[in-house]
């Protein structure tokens, strides 16, 4: 008997019972704050110096990197370690809290990139976005690269990037190979996420939407469910290996 081939993917809903705020929902960031757009914006950010200082006191201040796996998180790592099914999680979060609930990195398809790496703009190293914020916190203000004296930015995809073609196309293989497609914490309203879903569907995949607010997928989805993720998605996994075929 084959095992059912689970595809999740996972936008900026999850994360909020970990305290990391999302970006466009009623009180997201970029909903209270439209400025702070600016600081995730490559061209802003490349040429303007001031726009890196606000942008790493922001990362300062929300703290994202001290925030922890919650009971969603943890119920998808715990899905895979059971064994009971071909596990894929797509993610449009940079916030690691997949891996750090214990998905191996193979498994988590970043499509944004992560937060918990920095890149040098100039000569590609890598390095920990904890060591760039121990330098914001010793008195450096936009950390050059200790390489090579370039901009330092994180490791994620910025407003006038392009997503890394790799990565969309295993997620574009995901979609297409899953029996049961899961969409959680995703307003599904932008680019790839939206297109993972037909594919998905098209294929002919149980579609099940886990969101706070309505989706433009919800008459099509097998399932829509609206409590708070963290109660809602351990359930939902727990029943799988009855509802796939
Ligand atoms: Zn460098």
């Amino acid at each position: 008997m084959s095992r059912p081939i689970v595809a999740i993917l996972t936008g900026a809903g999850i994360s909020t019972d970990s305290g990391i705020p999302d970006y466009r929902g009623p009180r997201g960031l970029w909903t209270l704050h439209p400025e702070y757009e600016k600081l995730v914006t490559v061209g802003y950010y490349m040429t303007d110096p001031e726009i890196r200082r606000r942008s790493w006191q922001l990362r300062r201040q929300t703290h994202a990197l001290d925030a922890q796996p919650n009971a969603a998180h943890r119920a998808i790592a715990g899905l895979f370690r059971s064994g009971a099914v071909a596990l894929r999680v797509i993610t449009q979060n940079t916030d690691g809290l997949h891996q750090q609930a214990g998905l191996p990195a193979h498994t988590v398809l970043e499509l944004h990139g992560t937060s918990r790496t920095v890149i040098c703009t100039a000569c590609g190293a890598r390095t920990p976005t904890e060591d760039a914020l121990a330098r914001i916190d010793a008195g450096e203000q936009d950390p050059p690269c200790q390489e090579c004296g370039g901009i330092l930015k994180t490791d994620t995809v910025m407003f006038g990037e392009s997503l890394d073609q790799r990565v969309l196309s295993e997620a574009a293989a995901a979609a297409r190979a899953c029996t049961v497609f899961f969409a959680v914490g995703t307003s599904l309203q932008v680019y790839p996420a939206a297109g993972l879903v037909d594919l998905a569907a098209g294929r002919g995949a149980r579609l099940v939407i886990v969101n706070a607010e309505p989706t433009p997928y919800d008459a099509v989805a097998d399932e829509v469910v609206r409590e708070p993720i963290s109660e809602a998605l351990p359930r939902l996994l727990g029943e799988l290996p009855l509802t796939g075929d």
